[in-house]
């Protein structure tokens, strides 16, 4: 039985996350860390921080709070040799190094998105990516996303880049001349690869990689209708964690 604790346990992944992870075989919710008390325990302990969490009744660490966070979880999880699962987004260098030392002494698992779907359409979006010149990804999300692009469109860009470029191939120039408006034509996230962030209420998180090509198109496009489409993949992670330090990035390698 692997036993979590849940840092953001009180937020909207953490809620979910509480309810359903309790469901799957070999795994309890052991402990929901947060700074406000959540709504349900769903059988768990609540905990103010990790800090006030006994480290021997926990054998791994899921967070999906917010980046300052995620730096205590890592140095928490680096000091007890807890495994740490990060579906945070928006961590920037300073935090994403402290994750890296992390691995150094600890199992870390880190992925923008971990509902299988999503990465499935990332997989297929690197097999078409040498066959087409042009792409632009469309990335839509509730209204109270707090960081833009998603980490799954940059993850996604990426692997779009990678795979172009292992191929020999490259985007050609971008055809716009005049932006009448500044920001139409999105973020280039690096070799003309553009995505465009789109904020409302009652998405939950959905991507369309729109590729272009001589006569042809093609979308492929993926929907969260609802949290619990990150459950399985979190569940993935967390049974995967290794005994020894090391960094895994992404869940593309749990899924056959
Ligand atoms: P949310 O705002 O509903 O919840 C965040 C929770 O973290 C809040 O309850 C907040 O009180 C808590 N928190 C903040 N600082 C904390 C700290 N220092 N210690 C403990 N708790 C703290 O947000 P959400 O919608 O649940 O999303 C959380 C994160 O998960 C975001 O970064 C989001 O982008 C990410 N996310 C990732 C995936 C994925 O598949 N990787 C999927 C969905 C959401």
């Amino acid at each position: 039985m692997k036993r979590i604790a849940l840092v953001g346990g009180a937020g909207r992944m953490g809620q979910s996350l509480a309810e359903n992870l309790n469901l799957v075989d070999g795994l309890v919710v052991a402990a929901l860390v947060d700074l406000h008390e959540p709504r349900h325990l769903f059988g768990a302990a609540y905990y103010s921080s990790l800090e006030a969490t006994p480290p021997a009744q926990i054998d791994v660490v899921v967070d999906f709070s917010q980046p300052d966070s995620v730096e205590l979880s890592a140095q928490w999880c680096a000091r007890y040799g807890v495994a740490l699962v990060i579906g945070t987004t928006g961590l920037n260098p300073r935090q994403r190094a402290a994750v890296e030392a992390a691995s150094e002494t600890t199992c870390v698992i880190m992925a923008s998105n971990f509902s299988l779907g999503a990465v499935l359409s990332e997989r297929f979006a690197a097999m078409a990516a040498p066959y087409f010149d042009r792409v632009e990804i469309v990335e839509l999300h509730h209204d109270r996303k707090v960081d833009a692009p998603s980490g799954t469109a940059i993850a996604t860009a990426d692997r779009i880049r990678a795979a172009r470029s292992a191929a020999g191939r490259s985007t050609p120039p971008e055809p716009t001349e005049r932006h009448t408006i500044e920001g139409a034509r999105g973020a280039d996230a690096g070799d003309g690869v553009r995505i465009h962030s789109v904020r409302l209420p009652g998405l939950v998180a959905h991507q369309e990689v729109l590729f272009g090509g001589p006569g042809e198109g093609l979308t492929i496009r993926h929907d969260s209708y609802d949290r619990v489409s990150f459950v399985q993949g979190v569940a993935l992670a967390v049974k995967n964690v290794r005994d020894e330090p090391s960094f895994i990035w992404g869940i593309d390698e749990f899924i056959a």
